[in-house]
């Protein structure tokens, strides 16, 4: 075990406070959700814009072997300040696009839309950024074993960062109900997987369970560190603008990990001095697994759980483990929680794809929410929106399939098969492009 700094582990519902050393991921007297709070850099403003901007990851050009090439680490006064390099597990995570393109904010009636790509992480989802936190952490604390449970993309991140660090990792997802790509990547990475004959909710119930009676570190996004890693998307996203905070931050919303961490990261960075203004945050929830939704609509007088049922299957969660963070993030960016329709996340993958982007389909769940916001007029014209795309388009190819079979879907690009010879691909050629090919 190395020196603690002046960080600590403070529980979100009593108070409590505890060693950030300490292995426990939720609060020993009453089972609260933990935060990290860490001892802030004694820079402010413009000291501390200079500090992150000098670092070589702050220019991708700057090929230098620096663990602040990491988009995560760039920023660790104020993810985890004082943790040893020696115990860093970092694969330069982070440092993800941020794309204008035209065609999408078309679509999504936002023309100041950008699309902050998170699919481009290296097992290509945001999790990776907490996940070199929280396996960081547990490398400082001399874990024997980390564990999680997964809709496939905190698993396929879990696993790549245990085996970078030569930690057993033991995963519990859905049997039957993960995309094929983030299952392969766990199988492949080496984890232990576990098919649980049960939905998300059991499976995280399970983990937590386990990992307190046979000690093993729980990385899920209950998991303090995992939330301060994923502050950087927001901290990211602002140095990439120069500082100059957008008005709304859209994204997908399923076990509110994220919600918490944009809260604390515009906390932080407001606190700080790094921005001026707050943006708010609009959290997109799939309409068959909205508790948080309904719950805002109730002007969070009661904290929903349902059964949840989605296409999304990264957001596919009925009772969010984050939420008493996830309500305080969004009271305190005076932000919007909403859910929309399956086709409709469908429909806006497919504006995704077709524009050459690309992303899994909980991620377009930001899209569609943005337009569903500008529509209605919450999302006022001409105000700067970022919208993150939380997964890569290949995390499920089988959706892909499944919709490109039907020509008739919108963007629909069902492929021809010919015979081997010249003829049959002029025949096709000289069709009009609507029968062979979508808009
Ligand atoms: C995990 C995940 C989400 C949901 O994030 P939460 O922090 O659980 O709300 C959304 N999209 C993708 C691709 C994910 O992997």
């Amino acid at each position: 075990m190395r020196a603690a700094s002046a960080n600590r582990l403070r529980c979100e519902s009593c108070g409590a406070e505890m060693s950030e050393l300490d292995p426990r991921t939720s609060c020993p007297k009453c089972g609260g959700l933990l935060s990290v709070e860490i001892e802030l850099p004694t820079e402010r403003g413009a000291a501390l814009r200079a500090l992150f901007d000098g670092r070589p990851g702050a220019t991708p050009a700057a090929a230098r072997a620096d663990i602040h090439m990491s988009g995560v680490w760039r920023f660790r006064e104020l993810v985890l300040p004082g943790i040893a390099d020696q115990d860093l597990v970092t694969q330069w995570e982070g440092n993800t696009p941020l794309l204008a393109r035209e065609r999408i904010a078309r679509w999504a009636e936002v023309p100041n839309l950008l699309l902050k790509h998170e699919g481009h992480n290296p097992t290509g989802s945001f999790k990776d950024r907490g996940m070199t936190v929280a396996v960081s952490n547990a490398v400082r604390i001399g874990a024997s074993a980390v564990s999680c449970a997964s809709t496939g993309n905190t698993s396929a991140s879990l696993a790549a960062y245990a085996a970078v660090a030569g930690i057993p990792a033991i995963v519990l997802v859905p049997a039957g109900q993960v995309a094929l790509g983030k299952l392969a990547q766990t199988l492949a990475y080496g984890a232990r997987t576990l098919l649980v004959h049960g939905d998300f909710d059991d499976c995280l119930r399970l983990a937590r369970e386990s990992s307190e009676r046979l000690g093993v570190y729980l990385a899920n996004s209950i998991n303090p560190f995992r939330i301060m890693g994923q502050t950087t998307i927001i901290l990211e996203l602002l140095q990439q603008l120069g500082w100059r905070a957008p008005d709304w931050i859209v994204f997908p919303a399923g076990n509110l990990g994220n919600t918490a961490a944009f809260g604390v990261a515009l906390r932080l960075a407001r606190e700080t001095g790094l921005i001026e203004s707050m943006p708010r945050l609009a959290a997109v929830q799939a309409e068959g697994a909205a508790p948080f939704a309904r719950s805002f609509r109730g002007g969070f007088a009661e904290r929903k759980a349902v059964r949840a049922e989605t296409v999304a299957t990264a957001i596919k969660i009925g009772d969010p483990a984050s939420y008493d963070r996830g309500v305080r993030a969004i009271r305190d960016t005076n932000g919007v929680v909403l859910d929309v329709s399956d086709p409709e996340i469908l429909e806006a993958k497919a504006i995704i794809d077709a524009g050459g982007v690309g992303c899994e389909p909980a991620s377009a769940a930001s899209v569609a929410g943005a337009r569903r916001l500008a529509r209605d007029g919450t999302i006022r014209r001409g105000e700067r929106v970022v919208a993150v795309l939380t997964g890569h388009i290949l995390k499920d190819p089988g959706i892909l399939l499944e919709y490109h079979k039907d020509a008739g879907k919108p963007f629909g690009n069902t492929p021809v098969e010919i015979d081997a010879e010249l003829g049959a691909i002029e025949r096709v050629l000289s069709e009009p492009a609507s029968t062979t090919r979508g808009r």
